[in-house]
């Protein structure tokens, strides 16, 4: 057991900030540890470190939280660095994707094929960028020792921009192959039979092995597509692994397209939200049409005020169920949430999110297997070497250990879905890194959604003059 520092940079995040909360107390091999919790806002912030503080006394813990607006400050001594900072947050995505669809680009100009992700944004997203490569930058002055775990998004472009522009050591998270549990959920198997592996890119990861005590998974796949794919409806807008659009990428690539990537399709899914609805299922047309990213922004809202009422009421014991029914409406509490406290209000159980176990693999040689976004080293032989790849991977101690990809992708997914993914983000990392609009422009001209090259430009030029892109509009201007 040894004591690190671990600083969460934007630690006010609606997603990450408790389940990392709730990982941290629950890590024995972390006892003893300073949590640097950072983030901008300091009403969120104060919130979340009052959780913190309680919680780690309700559970017993051996944990110690500060707090800072300062990232110079929480990156001091630091071990690990957690990123999930969103520059601009929601407001801004919503912002930029409206000036979009006003030039006639539905859900927005980041919204790309293979890239339709509503919070992964890649071209219009300089502010966030920059700011990773900034953090990076600042960890090679004051942590140069410190693992960054990039977390926020866009995960893809942000790890290889980093690597590119830094030394610090960076890896990316995502939990996308949980999407692997889901099949496994549908099909009635006991995970521990199962072997499966899934390789690609983040948001872009296929399912290349699966086989259940030695049988080919895939039989039992096609049976339940046979049988039961008829009768599939959606739980939530999220609810997709096993979707109409799932199965048909599936029939056209040979491979099961694993979590995120079954959102990030062509533009066969999703000319429109009646198209979307079919693909996708209906009420929602999936979690990026517009009603089911509404969905998931009321979902955000509903933890940030569970955040907010439960920090202001400090009677309030985090370990009780019943602290939590007295917040959320009666009845009508999503499944999800439930689980999620569920999970929070238990003495040992984990969110599943992999940064802590990670960290407690590195620290303690607690040996656990991964599937992270590291550079490729030959672990895909099509991609080139260096280009950051989501792969599984046992960790401990001496770092990590790829798994041999058995058996390789085929030559239809590299071909017609990463190699186009990859040159997407290269093209992307032209732009930012040689502020070179005309690329931004040329990326547009590329776009279904494009009838004239002074569409693409207009729309660039709008989302360059807003107030917050001042920066970019600087860095853009220069060439
Ligand atoms: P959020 O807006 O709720 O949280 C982001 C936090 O960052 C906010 O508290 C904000 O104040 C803070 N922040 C903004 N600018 C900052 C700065 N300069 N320095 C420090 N903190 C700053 O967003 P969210 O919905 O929780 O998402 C956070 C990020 O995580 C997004 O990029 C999202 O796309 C990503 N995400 C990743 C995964 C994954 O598995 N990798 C899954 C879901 C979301």
């Amino acid at each position: 057991m040894a004591p690190v520092k671990i600083s969460i940079i934007g630690a006010g995040s609606a997603v990450f900030s408790m389940r990392l909360v709730n990982d941290l107390c629950k890590t024995s091999g972390l006892a003893g540890s300073l949590v640097s919790l950072m983030d901008i806002d300091e009403k969120r912030l104060n919130a979340v470190h009052n959780l913190a503080t309680r919680y780690v006394k309700e559970l017993g813990a051996d944990l110690r939280f500060e707090k800072t607006t300062q990232l110079e400050v929480s990156l001091r001594d630091a071990d690990f660095v957690i990123n999930t900072a969103m520059v601009g947050g929601h407001s801004y995505l919503e912002k930029a994707r409206r000036i979009g669809e006003k030039h006639g680009y539905y859900r927005g100009i980041d919204t790309q094929e293979l890239n339709m992700v509503s919070d992964y944004y890649t071209l219009s997203n300089f502010n966030q960028l920059k700011f990773f490569v900034d953090l990076a930058k600042l960890m090679e002055n004051i942590c140069p020792n410190a693992w960054l775990l990039q977390t926020a998004n866009p995960v893809f472009e942000g790890t290889n921009l980093i690597k590119r522009c830094s030394d610090i050591k960076v890896v990316g998270f995502c939990h996308g192959h949980y999407g692997v549990h889901e099949i496994v959920e549908a099909l009635g198997l006991d995970i521990k039979r199962v072997d499966w592996q899934v390789v690609g890119f983040n948001h872009a990861i296929w399912l290349n092995r699966f086989s259940y005590d030695g049988e080919n998974g895939y039989d039992l796949i096609d049976k339940w597509i046979e049988e039961n794919s008829k009768d599939w409806k959606p739980k939530t807008p999220f609810d997709l692994q096993l979707s109409p659009a799932a199965i048909d990428m599936y029939r056209f690539y040979g491979l099961m397209p694993i979590g995120d990537t079954v959102r990030n399709s062509t533009w066969k899914y999703n000319y429109d939200l009646q198209l979307k609805k079919k693909w996708y299922g209906e009420p929602w047309g999936g979690a990026d049409s517009e009603i089911g990213w509404q969905w998931y922004q009321e979902r955000l809202k509903m933890i940030t005020e569970a955040i907010d009422y439960l920090s202001s009421n400090n009677a309030l014991k985090l370990l009780s169920l019943e602290s939590y029914l007295k917040f959320l409406p009666k009845g009508s509490v999503p499944e999800e949430l439930k689980e999620e406290i569920k999970i929070f209000t238990s003495k040992d159980a984990l969110s599943g999110e992999q940064h802590i176990p990670f960290i407690d693999a590195v620290v303690n040689n607690n040996a656990q297997r991964f599937v992270i976004n590291i550079p490729n080293k030959g672990y895909l032989s099509q991609i080139p070497d260096g280009v950051v790849v989501e792969v599984p991977a046992l960790v401990n101690k001496s770092g990590w250990h790829v798994e041999k990809i058995d058996p390789p992708l085929n030559e239809k997914v590299v071909k017609m879905y990463l190699i186009p993914r990859m040159l997407r983000m290269e093209w992307a990392l032209e732009a930012i890194m040689n502020g070179d609009k005309e690329i931004l422009v040329e990326i547009l001209l590329r776009d279904v959604r494009t009838q004239s090259y002074e569409q693409a430009v207009e729309v660039i030029e709008e989302i360059l003059s807003l107030p917050e892109n001042e920066p970019m509009r600087n860095h853009y201007s220069k060439k």
